[in-house]
């Protein structure tokens, strides 16, 4: 079996450090495996798409060397109209392509139909005011607001799929599962617990659920590791892929990140120590333009959340090192924090080691920003 895992991000806006290193441990586990590292594009949520967002992503991996082997082509990134500047990027393509959510909308809609041919999931009608009415009462009897299964139970043509509908997917109506994630264990999911969600919405989009596993699955993903706050929606995921009757991947949810602090998400915030003169990076451009050196980040994000274990102490790491220590078992479950001192203490580690031509020719671009003749 060749290991395939997918980094896929939505191009929302500026790449996250907590995205870089989701991507890079896919990317080491691909290297390791002697797999494929692919590059998908969610961009089914049209209102949350932003100019620039495809290009921080691209940019940011390059930046950190995390080539990827399966990804859009130019094609489709010319198609995605954002007149954005792509010229770096390599041409990657791929035999599972368009890498693009927003050009594979069919086939979210024909996996729809499937599901409603199974009798796994059904249309729905209802208005956004019924909706709104049931969720209502709800909560007035002190229940769990969630859609009432109205529509499930309809006799099939009832409702016309000529007419606005959205298709939710039939959760079964109650018993136990038990999901696995390979960081955290078994998970027990109660169906009872789970709304008949929406797969597919009025608009003929899929859901972020329904396309990342039509996708996963067309992709032949064989692990998804992603960031923990995808952790909720596994039953989900798993629901699906015994759906269609296909096995599912290998999870693994990645530990969030803290801030140095180890009190919350790691986020844009001011910095109380610098008696708020400096805010802290959380974008990966930032921390380019700052002057980190990316084989420094690199080496430093392979260390959030993760350890080689053995007894191995060291931290300061050549690439082929990493991609060979690297492994899932010694992820730690545990939110990791972000500790920037030791990130500028990689960084300095990393800048004593360049010969004196290789610095100059690093620092040469931020002295000539800085307006400086340098000759
Ligand atoms: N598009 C999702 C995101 O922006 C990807 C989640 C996943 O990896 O399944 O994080």
């Amino acid at each position: 079996m060749t290991v395939r895992v997918r980094f896929a991000p939505s191009p929302t806006g500026f790449l996250h450090v907590g995205g870089l290193r989701t991507a890079l441990f896919n990317w080491l586990f691909a290297r390791k495996h002697n797999g494929v590292f692919i590059l998908r594009l969610e961009d089914t949520d049209q209102k949350r798409f932003t100019p620039g967002g495809v290009k921080a992503i691209m940019d940011g991996l390059l930046w950190l060397g995390l080539q990827w082997d399966e990804g859009p082509d130019k094609a489709s990134l010319r198609r995605m109209q954002t007149n954005e500047d792509y010229d770096g990027a390599p041409d990657a393509g791929g035999p599972f392509g368009p890498y693009v959510q927003s050009q594979r909308l069919k086939s979210y809609q024909d996996a729809a139909g499937e599901l409603i041919a199974r009798g796994a999931a059904y249309r729905c009608d209802c208005t956004p005011e019924r909706l709104a009415q049931v969720r209502q009462e709800q909560i007035a009897r002190k229940e769990q607001p969630r859609y009432d299964r109205h529509c499930r139970f309809k006799s099939p043509g009832e409702v016309d799929p000529d007419k606005p509908h959205v298709v939710r997917l039939a959760v079964p109506l109650e018993g136990m599962t038990t999901v696995h994630d390979l960081i955290r264990g078994d998970i027990a999911v109660d169906y009872g617990k789970l709304d008949d969600f929406v797969i597919l919405k009025s608009d003929g989009f899929p859901t972020y659920h329904l396309a990342a596993m039509v996708d996963d699955h067309a992709m032949q993903v064989t692990h998804v590791l992603r960031g923990d706050e995808w952790l909720p929606s596994l039953p989900r995921h798993y629901l699906i892929y015994r759906s269609f009757g296909w096995e599912p991947p290998v999870f693994a949810h990645l530990p969030v990140i803290l801030n140095p602090s180890g009190k919350g998400k790691m986020s844009k915030r001011r910095a109380q120590a610098s008696g708020g003169k400096f805010e802290e990076s959380v974008f990966v451009t930032e921390f380019r333009d700052e002057g980190y050196l990316p084989e420094a980040m690199r080496n430093f994000l392979a260390f959030v959340g993760w350890a080689p274990g053995s007894g191995i102490e060291k931290e300061i790491m050549p690439l082929d090192e990493l991609i060979d220590l690297f492994s899932l078992e010694h992820v730690n479950p545990a939110p990791a924090a972000f500790p920037y001192d030791k990130l500028d203490w990689m960084n300095k580690q990393y800048i004593y080691a360049l010969s004196p031509d290789e610095l100059a020719r690093r620092v040469y671009p931020f002295l000539v920003d800085a307006g400086l003749e340098v000759d």
